[in-house]
């Protein structure tokens, strides 16, 4: 079995008529994951209610990013919407959203820890682009950094990696833990590209960060000596007690925002090159606008999950 963490409540983040990050990427995954065959191998688990564990939720949340951020998305929302940058549209839901889907990714980290295998967490909206004082590109909060300091609050968690396979640098979660010598950060992302950040020359300051950019154009033939020659050595030599994926799939051919070539099964293969790390493995959505190859990357990604589990 594998847990996939999913709310219909992800669907309230409303960002108005042809914005590419919209509700209908987590309907397209869903129906594409309950039509299957293994679908009767995923174990569909509602996140934890934010008023369950708002405290907590709240004190990790100021961890992560300033008061002032976050009472700005507070207030957008209690406002009935809006725009936090040019790109970053706001519903009046949209905070609550933001929020339950940071405790979606929490609870994908209870998952894994306590059952030593993967999960995914399908929500949204994404949070790779929210830096610790400011939320930018469809991004509001840095779920996956936010994911990494509550693993670390376990006595048993010593150091937490971030892979980051989104077609997009993760300027957000990189700022975020670059000081923080429990925590790795890893992405390989399109350059140039959007936001223009995550150069080769970036290690952090425990050499704990590692970009590799990618020409447009490139294909699962160049991102495997990237994966064979950097990224999992580097995720090796790091011996993370959990690894945490902002799992992208803007990356693919199809897709309207990036140049990169990838197809859906690609992901299975990056997936398994993960697998051979570590099976405490949450993946949690990043990216990923176009429906079909998206919703195909997904099903890659959790079939190669099982298919290796299963041995
Ligand atoms: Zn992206």
């Amino acid at each position: 079995m594998l847990t996939v963490i999913y709310s219909d409540e992800f669907l309230n983040h409303k960002t108005g008529l042809f914005h590419p990050e919209r509700p209908e990427r987590l309907t397209a995954i869903v129906n594409a994951l309950k039509s299957v065959s293994w679908a009767q191998q995923l174990n569909w688990q509602q996140p934890t209610p934010v008023v369950d564990r708002l405290e907590p939720l709240m004190t990790l949340l100021k961890t992560v990013h300033t008061p002032s951020h976050i009472q700005q998305i507070k207030t957008i929302a209690d406002q009935g919407g809006g725009y936090v940058d040019g790109d970053t549209p706001m519903s009046a839901e949209s905070y609550e959203v933001a929020l339950l889907a940071v405790s979606g990714w929490l609870d994908g980290v209870d998952q894994v820890l306590t059952t030593g295998r993967p999960a995914f967490v399908l929500a949204r909206p994404p949070g790779h682009h929210a830096e610790a004082d400011r939320g930018m590109g469809f991004c509001l909060f840095s779920n996956a950094a936010i994911a990494a300091y509550y693993a670390l609050q376990r006595p048993d968690i010593q150091k937490v990696a971030i892979l980051d396979w989104d077609v997009h640098h993760g300027n957000g979660t990189q700022g975020i833990v670059e000081a923080d010598a429990r925590i790795a950060y890893c992405s390989v992302h399109q350059s140039p590209c959007y936001p223009g950040t995550g150069y080769r020359d970036e290690h952090g300051a425990y050499n704990n960060v590692l970009n590799i950019p990618m020409s447009p154009g490139s294909t699962i033939e160049l991102y495997k000596p990237a994966f064979q020659h950097y990224i999992l050595p580097f995720l090796q030599k790091f011996q993370p007690d959990l690894l945490i994926i902002s799992a992208g799939y803007d990356a693919n051919a199809d897709d309207p925002l990036a140049s990169i070539s990838l197809q859906p099964q690609d992901y299975g293969l990056l997936t398994e090159y993960c697998l051979q790390l570590t099976s405490k493995i949450v993946f949690g959505l990043e990216g990923g606008y176009d429906l079909p190859s998206l919703s195909q990357s997904v099903v890659a990604t959790l079939e190669k999950c099982l298919s290796v589990g299963a041995k």
